[in-house]
């Protein structure tokens, strides 16, 4: 398998002229950058590595921002964009050991950084969030979130904490932000997310009582969809999507 590259930038990633991410070792020479230097990326279906540039590309090349590169992208080349923006992010976030503070540099057979002085090894944080369909009867619970900058729906989503199983953050998630209980939470499916490292988790779970009542802060609107009657809601790369594809195919 021909090796190839993927190159972060500030701004995204850089492609040819015509949106390809996944660069040729000429391409990377014509960018400036030296293939050696580049970090592999473990990707599962593609022989990828991962370098990043400073500056504006070169004539024949642009930029792409992450968010249009997941939805633009071939599935089998999301993955080694995805790996290489968490990668250039947790290199640039662990210049230096947070124990001794000497450089730390790079592990050669895993993606980890040590400490030369005090041997820690750091990994890149994954931070883990869940992403939760609630459903009563045939209709599910979608929510407008307050922050979004175009008025959508979508599932209820939210940050796991120290100490709680999944189960817990999706119950716990939904009563915070709807004053919901919940039953019956069923996995669906992950995605990595890397905005900059999440992994979204989804579930679908079942009301098991209350009234919705939304936080207002976090939750503008909140109520329960019939399949008919879908409101705007995220894009088909994500899998707030998927659950709801999954929940309109199964009950149209
Ligand atoms: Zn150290």
């Amino acid at each position: 398998m021909t090796r190839r590259y993927v190159v972060t930038h500030a701004k995204g990633i850089v492609t040819t002229s015509e949106g390809r991410a996944l660069l040729e070792e000429a391409e990377l020479a014509a960018i400036g950058l030296d293939a050696a230097r580049a970090r592999l990326l473990r990707a599962p279906s593609v022989d990828a590595a991962g370098l990043s540039l400073e500056g504006e590309p070169p004539e024949g090349f642009a930029l792409m921002s992450l968010r249009v590169a997941l939805g633009a992208l071939r599935a089998a080349d999301v993955g080694a964009v995805v790996r290489a923006a968490q990668l250039a992010s947790f290199v640039e976030t662990h210049g230096f050991c947070g124990r001794c503070a000497a450089p730390l540099a790079d592990e050669p057979h895993e993606i980890a950084r040590k400490c030369p002085a005090c041997a820690l090894v750091v990994y890149p944080r994954v931070t883990p969030a869940v992403i939760m369909l609630v459903r009563k009867g045939r209709r599910a619970l979608l929510a407008r979130n307050a922050r979004f900058p175009v008025p959508f729906y979508s599932a209820l989503a939210g940050f796991v904490e120290i100490g709680e199983t999944l189960e817990e953050t999706v119950a716990r998630e939904v009563r915070e932000e709807v004053g919901v209980e919940v039953a019956n939470v069923r996995y669906f499916g992950s995605q990595p997310w890397p905005f900059p490292g999440s992994l979204m988790i989804g579930f679908t779970a079942d009301w098991a009582g209350g009234d919705i009542q939304v936080d207002g802060t976090e939750i503008a609107e909140a109520r329960f969809f019939d399949p008919e009657e879908l409101p705007n809601v995220p894009p088909p790369i994500s899998i707030a999507r998927q659950l709801i594809d999954a929940w309109v195919d199964e009950t149209a």
